[in-house]
């Protein structure tokens, strides 16, 4: 173990603690990652005496200028080149059943270790002089972290209560590293569900954003949903669960097939407002579901529907309410559009109008599109695949040729007003539409020579008078 905490930082770290007469361990993420190789430069250091001072000692002798110091936390943190390098004074934390906070005191390194979310993270290694680099496993992480398993220190009725975060941090690290929650400790998760009402919407989000950001996102949302926490912290996605049957007609589970889509887009993109997207691409099945006797389940409009939806759930989850929101929003509201061009004649019209609507977010939307075919049946997956390939080699055609992406019109509104001497008013609003219509509908090309002609035409189809010609 010794080997692996060689460096300035770890040198520099034990002759501080040696010049203030204390201790200090690296704990949690990085000792787990390490024995995980997978190399972190995140350290926690963790000392029985003061995290602050501590800090300021290591600073100077690493000649480090800038130190944060969070004084009502007892932390201190600085960057040493790439490395993140932050020291807490050891705690010890007590919980009351009526309160969320903690009581905390100073506290020895096992105190410290006992109050850790998980065997895994629980594990510290020791920077002292007289034992430099020893491993501290008081829990066996070690053998956890060998069998791919998650498991709480202590009892998990208590770890759980204490901190109901943590049920979200096991399936997290579940997900991520492909573990299993041990049974009495997902047991635990299922009894205290509820108390994760009591963690702030942020910290909940944080979560499950690092879930949406796994490669199988799937696994975490059946344990968030076999425990009962996805009830509490999204509920509206729930609803998406099941298939109803009139005639023994029955639709798909779109909860399933959602929770496909996710991981099916997992591999092509590492942008999570485009896994946020997959998501809930259909979150408005379960209110726009209708059966018809002759073509059995519709969910007609559930795009816009769903497209009118994501801002409540933005603010319920604290997404942000930005350009992060708009974009979701619009993936949501044009996810059937390709599969429609897909399934007709791929006319240049209508290429042109996604090519106009999607703008710069086409590509996006198309991973989308291709990720939502979740049929069992082969031969249909092959044919909408073979379909969307025609839909994105004419798209590219289209846009050589027309330069389309994020359209703005030839001739805007002020020339028309200029050249028939208009205040503003409907009849410019029309002209402008011709304008439009012809170009998408390839009458005309996408310049302002054929868009002028066209401007004069319409105008005096309307009873218009040219009183000047606009220069350009
Ligand atoms: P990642 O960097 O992937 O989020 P991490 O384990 O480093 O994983 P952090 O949130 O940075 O996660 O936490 C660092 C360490 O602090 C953890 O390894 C764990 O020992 C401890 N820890 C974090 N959150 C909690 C918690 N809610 N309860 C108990 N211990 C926690």
């Amino acid at each position: 173990m010794a080997k692996s905490v060689e460096g300035p930082v770890f040198k520099k770290i034990t002759e501080a603690a040696t010049l203030l007469n204390t201790d200090a361990y690296v704990v949690g993420g990085f000792v787990r990652d390490l024995i995980l190789h997978r190399p972190s430069k995140d350290l926690d250091i963790v000392t029985s005496g003061d995290g602050i001072e501590l800090a300021n000692k290591v600073a100077e002798l690493l000649k480090v200028k800038k130190v944060s110091v969070f004084k009502t936390f007892g932390t201190a943190m600085f960057m040493y080149h790439d490395w993140q390098v932050e020291f807490v004074g050891a705690r010890k934390e007590s919980y009351r059943t009526d309160s969320r906070n903690p009581q905390v005191s100073p506290g020895s390194i096992e105190d410290d270790q006992n109050r850790r979310d998980f065997t895994i993270n629980a594990m510290a290694i020791s920077l002292r002089t007289d034992d430099f680099g020893a491993l501290i496993d008081p829990f066996h992480g070690v053998d956890d972290l060998k069998n791919k398993i998650i498991r709480t220190p202590l009892d998990p009725d208590i770890t759980f209560a204490d901190d109901p975060l943590r049920m979200m941090r096991a399936i997290r690290f579940a997900t991520q590293l492909k573990f299993q929650i041990l049974p009495e400790t997902l047991d635990a998760i299922t009894r205290n569900a509820a108390r994760i009402n009591i963690i702030t919407k942020e910290r909940i989000s944080e979560e499950l954003n690092k879930i949406v950001m796994t490669e199988k996102p799937s696994v975490g949302f059946y344990l968030l949903d076999e425990t009962g926490l996805l009830e509490h912290i999204f509920p509206v996605f729930t609803k998406l669960k099941g298939a109803e049957y009139v005639d023994g007609k029955g639709h798909k589970d779109n909860f399933k097939h959602t929770l496909e889509v996710l991981d099916r887009i997992a591999p092509n993109t590492d942008n999570l407002w485009l896994r946020w997207s997959a998501l809930l691409h259909d979150i408005a099945k379960p209110g726009t579901r209708r059966f018809d006797p002759l073509s059995g389940w519709t969910f007609h409009g559930h795009e816009f529907k769903g497209m009118k939806m994501i801002p409540a759930i933005f603010s319920d989850l604290r997404l942000p309410l930005n350009e992060k929101l708009k974009y979701v929003q619009k993936m949501v509201l044009l996810h059937l559009r390709p599969i429609v061009l897909s399934e007709d004649v791929v006319t240049d019209s209508a290429v042109r109008r996604l090519l106009i609507e999607a703008g710069d977010d086409i590509d996006d939307l198309m991973t989308l599109c291709e990720a939502d075919i979740t049929s069992k049946n082969q031969a249909k997956v092959k044919k909408y695949m073979a379909n969307f390939e025609v839909v994105r080699s004419k798209l590219k055609e289209i846009e050589a040729k027309d330069n389309l992406r994020n359209w703005q019109p030839p001739v805007s509104g002020e020339i028309i007003m200029e050249v028939f001497g208009l205040e503003p008013c409907r009849q410019v609003g029309v002209i402008k539409t011709a304008i439009r219509e012809a170009i998408l509908e390839g009458t005309i090309h996408n310049n302002f020579e054929e868009a002028y002609q066209l401007m004069i035409t319409e105008g005096l189809k309307l009873g218009l008078t040219v009183v000047r010609q606009h220069l350009t």
